[in-house]
Formats: C-alpha cells, structure tokens, sequence
C-alpha cells in the first residue's frame, strides 16, 4: 500500500542526525524552552527572512498568542476563511472573539477577497487568511481591504513553510505568521511544535510572555500566561529537519508539477495557482463527483487517499451556536462534498508518483 503520507522514510534516512540532536538535549537536559528552542527560534526567523520568531507547543496555540498579543478578546470579531482546518478558528475562540466565515473562490479555493468587506463590522478587528495546502492566498488585496477598515492581518501559514507570494517568503507578508509542526506538515517536529513569525518586537516580546506562564523574571506574572513553550527535543529535531526543507520543498513542486501536467482526466478539478506565488504542495487535493468512491478505487490499487477537509468550519457541530447554513459559503461546502488528497510527500519515488498518475486517468468515476 502506498501510503498518502510517510514519514518514515524520512525518519530512515536521517536517523543517526535527529537522535544525536536528541541525545544532546537529554545530555544537557534542556527540556522545555532553553539552548535548542532557541536556537531553532534563531533559525527560522532567518528562513522566513524575519526579525523575530517565537517557538511554541503547537500551530493552535501560535494562532492563540497571535490573537492575545494583538489584543483580540471578548466582543471582537476575526474574518476566518470557511474552508480551512479548524484551528484556524481555534485561536479566535480560545480569546473569547467570534471568527466570522468568509467563502473561498471557486477556483483558487482560497478566502475570497470580493466576499471580506460584506462581512466587516465595528467589530471587526482581524483578518486570518491561510495559504491552504501550500498556495499563497490574495494577500495584496486582503492587505488592502485591511489598511482601508484600520484591521491586522495574521497569516497562518501551517500549511505553507516556504511558499513564495510575490517572490515573499510566507510568514513574512502580514502582520504575524502562524506556523505548525505536527507531524506531516512540511517541517514537522517529532511530537508537536508550532511558531509565530512577526515584525513587531512588541509582539514578540508579548508571546514570549504569554507562552511562558506570563513572566518575563521567573515567579512574577505580569499577566495571566500560558505554558505554550516549545520543547528543547522539538526545537533540536526542527533544527536538523530545517536544513532539508529546501530540498523537500523543490521534491514537493516536482511531484505537484507532474500531477498537473500529467493527470489529464477530466473527472479532476485541480486547485488553480495564480502567476505570482510559488506553491510548496503541503497536500495535493483534486475534487471529483464522488470522493469516496474514488478513494475505494484508489485503495483497490494499493493507494492510499484520503480528504482535507470533510466539513467546512461554518458547518462544524462546535459551531452551530453561531447559526450559519448550508449554502452561507457555497464554494467552501462543494469543496468539502468533493474533495480528495492524493499521495504526496518529498520521499516518493518517480514509480510510485507515476502509479497514482496512471491509476487518476484510469478512473471512469462510477
Ligand atoms: C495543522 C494546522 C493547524 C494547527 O496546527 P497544530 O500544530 O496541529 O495545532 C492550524 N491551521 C492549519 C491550516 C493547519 O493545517
């Protein structure tokens, strides 16, 4: 069975590397925060060409310490996509700010920048806008709709580690970048890890606080904090993984490109990428009639698939309170009813990338 995603190839390949990098950890014993945090917070911000990164526990929670340290809290509201993994609106909830749902293009599958402004209140105090499965969202047009009503801009980038917008490296187009690295996202920790890029040293300054249960001096709170900290093991393991992610990423947009080239069914609907961005192909998703019977065909075919996302954010159970329908975000909801991920990570090998190709334009659908 190929599988949609496997990491332990990677694992296999650079074994002896991540397990020095832990061993040194353990030697020195810096868990939690300390040396190897640290210095992969050095590291990043570099890679994403920012003055500042903070590490944390998890990709939610670096959407939670983007939201505090921008001041977003009970009675706010934050234009989210509709379509996105949820967490994206995790962050604005924890705060006790309501995330407003904005449909997404037919053909980008990314926040509509045409259907932002009807969504705008008084209340209104962010836009998140998420480069969804490695394509850079519109982000000159939501910057301009945000200069224009005086909001910020939070770019959530977990699925997103080097895509290009404009020659710009994702985390570094908005006010702040949130990142994950759960394992299967494009740099990814040996457990969990998450960062927020941003500009400001004021904000930066901020999430350092709230991470680290609301001390700057040990044993004296300024504020009601958190304990968001990013482990020493996950910042040495990130440290080793950063050093490949260049050359993941151009595998990546090898495998990606070929899809797009080379499967020619016209059963698939593939995302569009707009001229001016770099992808990084995070996950290849196609729509299709029937999804689900596509992923049984695949599986016959010893291939792996599966679907990102099912249900759209606004129809989420966790969300009925706030009383969207179907058929509030159109786009987003035949997205969910269509949607299908195929097999796609930097290890797959050239038979394997062309067994998917030639099992995609076999499909008759049903
Ligand atoms: C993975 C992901 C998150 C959450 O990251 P975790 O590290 O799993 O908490 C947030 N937003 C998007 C778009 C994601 O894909």
């Amino acid at each position: 069975m190929l599988k949609r995603i496997d990491l332990t190839r990677d694992y296999r390949a650079h074994q002896e590397e991540y397990l020095d990098a832990i061993r040194k950890v353990c030697e020195e014993t810096a868990f939690s925060g300390g040396k190897y945090a640290d210095l992969f917070d050095q590291e990043f911000a570099a890679y994403c060409n920012m003055p500042y990164a903070a590490g944390v526990n998890n990709g939610t929670t670096a959407l939670h310490c983007a939201m505090l340290a921008l001041g977003i809290g009970e009675g706010d509201e934050v234009i989210v996509p509709a379509n996105t993994y949820i967490a994206t609106a995790w962050g604005v909830s924890y705060t006790g700010a309501t995330p407003v749902f904005v449909d997404c293009t037919a053909d980008t599958w990314e926040i509509d920048p045409d259907k932002i402004e009807e969504k705008i209140t008084e209340k209104t105090r962010a836009i998140i806008g998420v480069h969804l499965y490695g394509q850079p969202f519109e982000v000159n047009r939501v910057k301009a709709i945000a200069r224009k009503h005086n909001l910020y801009v939070v770019e959530d980038c977990a699925q997103s580690h080097g895509a290009l917008y404009e020659g710009k490296i994702a985390g570094s187009l908005v006010d702040m970048g949130c990142f994950s690295f759960y394992p299967g996202k494009n740099l990814y920790a040996f457990g969990e890890g998450g960062s927020v890029t941003c500009h400001k040293k004021e904000h930066y300054d901020a999430i350092t606080v709230l991470k680290n249960q609301g001390c700057q001096t040990r044993y004296y709170h300024d504020v009601i904090g958190y304990n968001y900290r990013l482990e020493g093991i996950q910042g040495a393991v990130l440290s080793v993984s950063l050093k490949y992610l260049p050359e993941w990423t151009r595998r990546r947009q090898e495998i990606g490109e070929r899809y797009i080239r080379e499967i020619t069914n016209p059963l698939f609907t593939m995302q569009a990428h707009p001229e001016n961005t770099t992808p990084v192909y995070h996950l290849f998703v196609v729509t299709v009639e029937d999804p689900e019977h596509f992923l049984a065909y695949m599986a016959e075919r010893e291939i792996e698939c599966n679907r990102h996302y099912p249900v759209p954010c606004h129809l989420q159970k966790a969300y009925a309170h706030l009383g969207y329908q179907e058929g509030d975000c159109p786009n987003a909801e035949y997205l969910a009813s269509h949607c299908a991920t195929l097999p796609l990570f930097p290890e797959m090998t050239e038979e394997e990338v062309e067994l998917v190709i030639k099992a995609c334009n076999e499909y008759k659908g049903e």
